[in-house]
């Protein structure tokens, strides 16, 4: 569709505001939230005591690189309200992160941190083309996932009809866009091509469906993904990016005109990019580790909070803020195959080179003696299953094999199988990464 253009006055004047007076605001917020965390936190204070740091010592908004850093450890630390900087009784919800990689993490929310969320959600879809009066379809998952209350505050505040469908129950989500023909869809990029692919098993033409924009977020999506998701539904894919510990999803959120990156919502997170072995900032364009500050939450304040999601800061286009560019990856996702450093983005990207294949793919690693050995297992488009013989299988796999060879430079053992043989992850994020490998002592 032709991207809906922002018409003048529509936006927030913050956003096409100078840099100057961003960065004016920034630093007044900054010196605003390193008092409240200070004053109110007890890990927080001890913290900045350790360093010989005090709230005060911020003139710049460079002088927060001698702030310390908080990372995922010290938050589990501090379960359940450790970290919360308002008394209990002015929390009026509670979220946690869904814990893949332990204890789970919880944090609250006041009346105005709400409020915020759902202006800066309301923000994003708009950046995305959505308008008041649009219909959106909400798959994201409801309850402690920020996803699902997070977009439908957001839609609600733009003035959209939502429909809280939340994850699962594949069949219902498409019979229900069929009947009631919502405009928007929000849910997880790999949540949509399942969405996709039961419009396919209908016989549902993409410019039959309804939808006109997908909002995906939760989990990284490369350009290949994009196209893949574009083609099959017919519509504009924007990238919206957020975590549970700065707020949920609508820390940063692409523009539909440019779609060139999530648009970091500045005036409310300040981001910097630090190499994530020395922890120095790096100017920005350079890759490493994404770290954000927030600016006016009141109840779950994050000083330098390391995401551990690798990218880059890019200068503003469509918006007077910084983008970020498509997360590489997380830290903790690269693996380390036979030396060499690869992220699941990647091979995911040289698959969906090849267009005979899905966006589905699952990494089996496992170690043969001391050396590691990847499967990688894919799957043919429905339309070509069943259709190939044994022989243009096989080519279709040692050329995919070959590509990642040359270019990523692991090797892999490539298995086509036939679609649907890999499970579909049915409410929320994909599950890439089987490692098999024994642990390292
Ligand atoms: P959990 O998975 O622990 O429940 P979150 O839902 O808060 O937690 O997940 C946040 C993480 O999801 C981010 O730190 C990032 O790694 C990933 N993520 C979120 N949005 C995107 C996106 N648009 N692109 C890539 N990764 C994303």
């Amino acid at each position: 569709m032709t991207a809906r253009l922002p018409k003048p006055g529509e936006l927030d004047p913050i956003e096409t505001a100078s840099r100057d007076e961003i960065s004016a605001l920034q630093l007044s917020r900054l010196q605003w939230s390193l008092k409240h965390a200070y004053d109110n936190v007890p890990h927080h204070k001890k913290a900045f005591d350790e360093k010989g740091v005090h709230p005060d010592d911020l003139k710049s908004l460079s002088d927060l690189a001698r702030f310390p850093f908080m990372t995922k450890t010290a938050l589990r630390e501090q379960y359940p309200f450790g970290l919360f900087a308002v008394p209990r009784d002015k929390v009026l919800r509670l979220h946690a992160s869904s814990g893949t990689t332990g204890k789970s993490i919880v944090v609250g929310y006041t009346a105005g941190d709400l409020d915020n969320w759902a202006n800066l959600m309301a923000r994003s879809i708009r950046a995305a083309g959505g308008r008041a009066g649009d219909m959106l379809h909400n798959a994201y998952g409801y309850g402690m996932f920020t996803g699902g209350l997070g977009a439908h505050a957001g839609a609600e505040r733009l003035g959209c009809t939502v429909v809280p469908m939340s994850g699962g129950q594949t069949e219902k989500q498409v019979q229900q866009i069929l009947d009631f023909r919502p405009e928007i869809i929000m849910v997880t990029p790999s949540y949509s091509l399942v969405i996709a692919e039961e419009f396919e098993r209908l016989g549902v033409a993409p410019e039959d469906i309804s939808l006109k924009i997908g909002i995906f977020g939760a989990e990284p999506w490369g350009q290949g993904m994009r196209l893949e998701i574009e083609r099959k539904l017919g519509i504009d894919a924007i990238d919206i990016y957020g975590l549970t510990e700065v707020m949920g999803p609508g820390v940063a959120s692409e523009c539909i005109e440019t779609k060139d990156g999530p648009v970091i919502w500045e005036d409310h997170f300040y981001p910097e990019i630090i190499d994530p072995e020395t922890g120095a900032v790096l100017p920005d364009g350079e890759e490493g580790e994404l770290v954000f500050t927030s600016l006016c939450k009141e109840a779950f304040p994050v000083i330098r909070y390391r995401t551990r999601d690798l990218t880059r800061l890019l200068p503003p286009t469509a918006r007077s803020f910084r983008r970020m560019s498509k997360i590489t990856g997380r830290s903790d996702d690269m693996l380390i195959v036979r030396g060499v450093n690869v992220f699941p983005s990647q091979i995911e990207e040289q698959i969906l080179r090849d267009r005979r294949l899905t966006g589905n793919y699952q990494i089996y690693l496992s170690r043969d003696g001391h050396l590691d050995n990847v499967t990688l297992r894919c799957e043919l488009q429905r339309a070509l299953s069943g259709k190939l013989s044994n022989a243009e299988v096989q080519a279709i796999a040692n050329e995919l094999q070959h590509h990642i060879k040359t270019i990523i430079g692991i090797s892999t053992q490539v298995q086509v199988l036939a679609f649907k043989a890999i499970p579909r992850s049915v409410t929320g994020k994909a599950r890439r990464v089987l490692d098999e490998r024994p642990k390292q002592s």
